[in-house]
């Protein structure tokens, strides 16, 4: 029997498989993030259930609770604004950190890493629409701090690029930015720096996933549409 996050996951599996179909793509390369945040351990529970194993918070103080109570039993991101007095408290649970979206941030990281004696998979958040509401590095600012990260922080292994879309009525208008990301890890990638992946686009949220999963996305953060309103 399917519980009510099973239904969800049903709908947004058919929907994920008619995007990739229309562009070509094989649906099985698209890996889902269930956004929990909000959401308590027994709702967790439930979606693990259901199947879900890969799980993203925003806030480290809720992922810490609920990483007491789950541990290792599914996989964790971090998908949030993240401070850097916070960042020793992520590294070496989370198995991805999609918001590195400024160079103190990346020290940070690295310092705590290289404590841990482990290397940190990180994603480079790119604030494409440029709204200053938004994190993340510019544009313009992206590919030299590839280059910062590749010289100065070892214990940090870049997987690819992470984009929050502007929130709009018609989810159509976003997919010029998921292009642009696309493009950008494809410039990253030709500069062939061995110790840099451009494995991930996380892109795509409840209302622009399947936009997303056209442009090329292959990680998408989905919370609502999976758990319900928040
Ligand atoms: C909340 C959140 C999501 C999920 O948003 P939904 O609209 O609930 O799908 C994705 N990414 C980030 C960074 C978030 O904070």
């Amino acid at each position: 029997m399917l519980n009510e996050i099973g239904v969800n996951l049903a709908k947004i599996s058919r929907r994920i498989n008619e995007a990739a179909s229309k562009s070509g793509r094989d649906p099985q390369d698209i890996k889902l993030v269930a956004v929990s945040k909000n959401m308590d351990v027994e709702r967790i529970r439930k979606a693990m259930d259901a199947g879900l194993s890969l799980f993203g918070e925003n806030k480290v103080q809720e992922f810490t609770e609920k990483y007491g109570k789950i541990g290792n039993e599914v996989e964790w991101h971090f998908v949030g604004n993240l401070q850097r007095n916070k960042v020793k408290d992520v590294v070496g649970k989370v198995d991805l950190i999609h918001s590195l979206g400024r160079m103190p941030l990346a020290k940070e990281i690295n310092k705590r890493a290289k404590q841990k004696s482990t290397v940190t998979n990180v994603l480079l958040q790119v604030n494409i629409s440029g709204e200053e509401s938004k994190s993340g590095f510019s544009l313009d600012d992206v590919l030299p701090s590839v280059h910062s990260i590749v010289e100065s922080c070892p214990h940090i292994a870049v997987k690819g690029l992470m984009t929050i879309a502007p929130l709009t009525e018609d989810p159509e208008t976003v997919r010029p930015v998921f292009a642009e990301l696309r493009k950008l890890s494809e410039v990253i990638e030709g500069e062939g720096f061995p110790s840099v992946d451009m494995d991930y686009l996380s892109m795509g949220m409840t209302n622009d996933f399947r936009i997303a999963v056209e442009e090329g996305a292959n990680l998408l953060r989905i919370g609502r549409a999976i758990f319900g309103s928040r």
